[in-house]
C-alpha cells in the first residue's frame, strides 16, 4: 500500500509530495488534468511573499514578520486564525532554500510593476517553471504521477482516510493530502454562491475564470459531505475586472487592464459606479470584479484618453479606439446620450491639482457621485481608448478547517491521516481580502508541513507543529 496519496498537481501538492518523500514515504499524486494543463492555478503565478529582516538575495531592505501580519490582518479585516498566520509568515523566512533545492530560481521583481522588489520574491519563468522543477524533482525522487487522475470521491471512516476512487478505481494510501485547490471553476456551484439578483440575473453565469478548468471542488463537497469542519464564504473570492475577451479559463495575468485609476469606468447604461482614484490599484484591483459583478449584464468599460497611455501596463488586447467620445460610446455599443452626459459632467467635476499616479495627488472631482478622489483628470485628449471588464475569479476562499499540523478537522476533531494544504484550507489564513503573493507563501508552508506530517503520521512519530530552521524540522 502506498504510504501517502496527495491528490492535486498544483503547488501545494507538489510541496506536500516532495516533503513526504523526504521523510521517507513512498508517495504517489493525483492530477486530475493531463500532463499539459499540470498545475492547477499555480502555473499562472509570478511571485511568492516572503518575510525577511534584511536584505535577502532578490528581495530589498526588511519585510519583519510583524508588518508581513498587519498587513494580513488589514486586508482580511481579522478573519484570519493569528497562530496560522505566522506560521505561515515564519516559513515564508526560509522557505526558499528549499524551493531553490529543488531546481526553483528567483528574479527581483522588474522596476515599476507592482511596488514588490521589497516583499515579493519573483519565479524566474514565472509558476509554469516553478511547477516543470518540482515535478522534475518529483520523478528524481521515485514519486509516483498520475495524470488525468480525478479523484471523484474519499472513503472516510471516523475521521480517518482508508482510499480515494478515481474512475471507479480505488487507491487506498495510510495518509492522504488533500491539495486540490477550490471551486472556482464549478459553475454550477458558482451559481449556487452568486444567486439570482433583482433583475433576475445569475451573475456568476458572466464570470470568467483566471485558472485552472480543473478546480472544481469535487472533494470539498464531498468532505463537506463526510461531516468536515468548513471556514469560510462560499460567495467570497478573489475577483478581478478583466478584458472581456479572456477565454472563460486560463487567461492568467495577461488579461488585467491596469488602467482604470487613470480613467473612468461606466456600466452598460454609461453610468458610472465607484471611485476609481480611491486608492494605488495594487490595494484596489481585487475590489473591481465584485463591483463589476454587482452592475447591469455584469459588465464594466474602462474609457481613458491618449494623457493616460504609457502610465500602465499595456493589455494584451488593444482597446477600442475613437478620435473622438462619441465615437467611443458607438464602438463599445453604449447609449451614446447617456455616455456622453456621463463624460461631461465628469469632466466639468475635475478640480486638477499637481497630477502624480505615484502619490495619492490632490487631482480629484467636485460634485459628481460616485467621487474620484485622486488622478482625476478630464478625459478630453483623443485618441480615446475603452474597455470592456467582466468579473474574473482567480480562486475562492470556501475550504476545509485545519490546523498548524494541516491536519483535517472533523466535528472539532483533527483527523490522524487526513490533511490539506493549499487553496482548500487557506481560508483559515486568508478568510476574505489578498496581499499580492501570500496564495503561494501559504500552499509552499501548508503544502511542506502537511507532506512533512503525513510522512511522520505513517511512521507513528509524533512531532511537533512547525518548523524550526531552514528546510529542518523538529522531531519530538
Ligand atoms: C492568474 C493568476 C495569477 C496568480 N498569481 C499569483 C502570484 O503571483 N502569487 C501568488 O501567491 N498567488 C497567485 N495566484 C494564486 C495562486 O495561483 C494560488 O494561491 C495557488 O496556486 C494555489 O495553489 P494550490 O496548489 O492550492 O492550487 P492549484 O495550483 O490550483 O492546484 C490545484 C490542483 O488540484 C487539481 N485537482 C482539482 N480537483 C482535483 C481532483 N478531484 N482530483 C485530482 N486533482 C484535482 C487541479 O488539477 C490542480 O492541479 C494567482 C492565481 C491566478 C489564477
Amino acid at each position: 500500500m502506498i504510504d501517502v496519496l496527495v491528490i492535486g498537481g498544483g503547488n501545494a501538492a507538489l510541496c506536500a509530495a516532495l516533503t513526504a518523500r523526504e521523510g521517507g514515504a513512498s508517495v504517489m499524486l493525483l492530477e486530475s488534468a493531463p500532463p499539459e494543463w499540470r498545475g492547477g492555478n499555480s502555473i499562472h503565478t509570478r511571485n511568492i511573499r516572503c518575510m525577511h529582516d534584511a536584505p535577502q538575495d532578490v528581495l530589498e531592505d526588511a519585510y519583519p514578520e510583524e508588518e508581513f501580519w498587519q498587513d494580513l490582518l488589514k486586508v482580511t479585516g481579522g478573519i484570519t486564525d493569528e497562530h496560522l498566520a505566522r506560521t505561515v509568515i515564519r516559513d515564508s523566512s526560509f522557505c526558499r532554500t528549499w524551493m531553490r533545492k529543488h531546481g526553483v530560481h528567483f528574479q527581483p521583481s522588474l522596476a515599476g510593476t507592482l511596488h514588490l522588489s521589497r516583499t515579493n520574491a519573483f519565479f524566474m519563468g514565472g509558476g509554469k517553471a516553478l511547477v516543470n522543477a518540482y515535478y522534475r524533482s518529483c520523478e528524481r525522487l521515485g514519486i509516483a504521477v498520475r495524470y488525468n487522475a480525478p479523484v471523484d470521491r474519499l472513503e472516510v471512516e471516523n475521521g480517518r482516510f482508508i482510499a480515494a476512487w478515481v474512475k471507479g478505481e480505488r487507491i487506498a494510501a495510510r495518509a492522504c493530502v488533500l491539495a486540490c485547490g477550490g471551486f472556482e471553476s464549478n459553475r454550477e456551484w458558482l451559481r449556487e454562491a452568486w444567486g439570482q439578483n433583482e433583475r433576475g440575473e445569475w451573475p456568476s453565469d458572466n464570470f470568467l475564470i483566471r485558472g485552472t478548468r480543473f478546480n472544481q471542488g469535487v472533494l470539498l463537497k464531498d468532505m463537506m459531505a463526510h461531516g468536515a469542519d468548513i471556514i469560510g464564504d462560499p460567495s467570497q473570492s478573489h475577483c478581478v475586472a478583466i478584458d472581456a475577451r479572456a477565454p472563460a479559463y486560463d487567461g492568467g495575468i495577461c488579461t488585467r487592464v491596469d488602467a482604470v485609476s487613470l480613467g473612468v469606468m461606466v456600466n452598460r447604461d454609461a453610468q458610472r459606479f465607484y471611485d476609481e482614484g480611491e486608492d494605488f490599484w495594487p490595494k484596489r484591483y481585487a475590489i473591481w470584479g465584485r463591483l463589476v459583478a454587482q452592475q447591469p449584464g455584469q459588465i464594466g468599460y474602462c474609457i481613458i484618453d491618449s494623457k493616460a497611455v504609457g502610465r500602465f501596463m499595456p493589455p494584451v488586447f488593444p482597446g477600442v479606439k475613437a478620435n473622438s467620445l462619441p465615437e467611443l460610446a458607438r464602438g463599445l455599443g453604449l447609449p451614446e446620450e447617456a455616455f456622453m452626459a456621463t463624460l461631461n459632467a465628469y469632466n466639468a467635476a475635475c478640480r486638477i491639482g499637481t497630477f502624480d499616479h505615484t502619490v495619492l495627488d490632490d487631482c480629484h472631482t467636485e460634485g459628481v457621485t460616485p467621487a474620484k478622489t485622486h488622478w482625476a483628470r478630464p478625459i478630453d485628449t483623443g485618441p480615446f481608448y475603452g474597455y470592456a471588464l467582466r468579473p474574473g475569479i482567480t480562486f475562492t476562499y470556501l475550504g476545509l478547517k485545519s490546523n498548524d499540523r494541516a491536519q483535517v478537522y472533523f466535528k472539532g476533531q483533527p483527523s490522524d491521516n487526513l490533511f490539506a494544504a493549499g487553496e482548500i484550507s487557506a481560508g483559515n489564513v486568508l478568510g476574505k481580502g489578498y496581499t499580492a503573493g501570500v496564495g503561494m507563501t501559504i500552499g509552499t508552508a501548508f503544502g511542506r508541513i502537511a507532506g512533512f506530517q503525513a510522512a511522520a503520521a505513517i511512521q507513528g512519530r509524533v512531532v511537533p507543529a512547525a518548523y524550526v530552521e531552514e528546510g529542518e524540522h523538529a522531531v519530538a
